[in-house]
């Protein structure tokens, strides 16, 4: 390949092809540049065993992870002066290891709070005097509860920053006021995946860039291919130009999200004013909408919907798509405070049925919280 120009041409790599090397080829497959000898670095896809897939990586590779995870720092204001609260368990996955090392990439002081509970990692944050967090946005909200229940809120005294990983971006937009009250800090986000390495950092004026350092991007039309242009959405699709060893070449994650023209802050780099809006394989299309259904769910969260819930989507009788949203009340008014708030956030009229609580549940203990019921599927765009 000698242009730009000439990506297109070559083809898409998705995880099963990957998956499905290893499998043909224990332990690692074929897709590796050296010999075993020279990687320093493994890392695991979370899943069940036999979907894990194996991400080694040479120094190299692993200097590069570094240096983006060190760039989500500084984007989010964070200096060799801070320390940094880790609460991770760790495990064979990248984002806890490429966190800590991104930390003393530039300097500050990491401090590691695995193996423990809620409120050792509390008082342990008080005492070194934490002004950072990394975590996911439920596991800052976890800590809210245990530190009101425990009396243990001065942890949150000097925390300025959280950053949050490893959720999607619209449960961080139903967590990040509570989160920032609560926490009396800015939250920020970032994206990444063990395939291709932390491929954003976060924009001040809200929402991700690509690190188009690190990283060809392209948005793409996940039906037809085709490129979308600015205020469209479509499907990441990423090229990891600095990891040599393990090289993924116009992977598609399934990350789908908006495209945005230049950030109130000038970056240069591609912006994603909403980060990352869902995942191509939770996307149900109605009525020609991409409808993400986690996106939903995060609406009726912020509501303050506590009770069981269900998503339906349904045909009727005129082959009209619609959804259809059980929720477990017995308050007269949330019907049309939550009808309202889906259709102010995501431009979606769902129909809301309150049923008594505790139905949901007796129903099917594991119930999917969501049904696709559609006699057809809506004509793919
Ligand atoms: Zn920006």
């Amino acid at each position: 390949m000698r242009d730009l120009d000439e990506l297109a041409q070559i083809p898409f790599t998705v995880k099963q092809q990957l998956l499905d090397d290893q499998v043909g080829n224990p332990p690692f497959g074929t897709n590796l540049t050296y010999p075993v000898e020279r990687y320093t670095h493994l890392h695991l896809t979370s899943g069940t065993v036999g979907d894990q897939l194996r991400v080694p990586q040479t120094a190299e590779d692993w200097e590069a992870t570094r240096a983006c995870f060190a760039l989500v720092l500084q984007a989010a204001g964070i200096t060799s002066c801070d320390r940094v609260a880790l609460p991770f368990s760790f495990g064979p996955y990248l984002q806890f290891w490429a966190a800590t090392a991104g930390v003393q990439e530039i300097g500050a002081l990491a401090l590691t709070l695995g193996g423990m509970e809620g409120r050792e990692r509390l008082r342990a944050m008080a005492e070194f005097g934490a002004t950072a967090i990394i975590c996911t946005p439920s596991y800052a909200l976890t800590l809210i509860e245990v530190a009101d229940r425990w009396g243990l809120t001065g942890a949150f005294d000097q925390v300025r920053t959280v950053i949050c990983q490893g959720e999607p971006g619209a449960s961080i937009t139903a967590a990040r006021e509570r989160i920032e009250a609560a926490w009396g800090a800015r939250v920020f986000d970032h994206a990444g995946s063990t395939e291709v390495g932390v491929f954003t950092y976060p924009c001040p004026a809200g929402g991700l860039h690509v690190n188009e350092h690190a990283f060809l991007c392209e948005v793409l039309d996940p039906h037809t291919g085709a490129p979308v242009g600015e205020g469209g959405q479509g499907e990441l699709v990423l090229s990891a130009l600095q990891r040599r060893g393990y090289p993924v070449i116009r992977f598609r994650g399934g990350d789908v999200v908006d495209v945005g023209g230049t950030c109130p802050a000038g970056h240069e780099h591609i912006w994603l004013p909403n980060g990352i809006v869902g995942r191509t394989d939770d996307m149900v299309v109605v009525r020609g909408m991409n409808v993400f259904p986690s996106a939903i769910e995060a609406t009726l969260r912020e509501v303050g919907v506590l009770g069981g819930y269900r998503i339906r989507f349904y045909t009727e009788a005129a082959e009209r798509d619609e959804i259809r949203v059980l929720v477990e009340s017995t308050d007269p008014q949330l019907v049309g405070r939550i009808e309202e708030s889906v259709f102010h956030r995501l431009g979606l009229r769902v129909r809301v049925v309150p049923v008594m609580p505790g139905t949901l549940a007796a129903e099917r203990p594991k119930a999917r919280r969501v049904e696709d019921l559609r006699q057809r599927r809506s004509p793919r765009r």
